[in-house]
């Protein structure tokens, strides 16, 4: 297993943990979602990029939509979820 890094198409078929670990320091908001369940929500091939706006949309995310971009959310995947390589 590899330690991850976002800048590729991965989908949510290629995570390897049962949650999926999501923090964002401009809201103060961590969150762990079952991996599971984004699938059944989302679907398997989900782009984990696209799933990252889909599920801070979700969580009513504040900065999600602001007009200033050192003002927008920065949500990120927690360091610990681990994908396949
Ligand atoms: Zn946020």
């Amino acid at each position: 297993m590899t330690r991850l890094t976002w800048s590729g198409s991965y989908t949510l078929a290629d995570v390897r943990t049962k949650h999926l670990g999501i923090v964002c320091d401009k809201c103060q908001r961590k969150g762990r979602l079952l991996t599971a369940k984004l699938i059944a929500d989302f679907g398997a091939g989900r782009k984990l990029p696209d799933l990252l706006a889909d599920i801070t949309e979700r969580a009513g995310c504040e900065k999600h939509r602001a007009d200033k971009i050192y003002d927008r959310c920065q949500a990120h995947y927690d360091k610990d979820s681990i994908i396949r390589d």
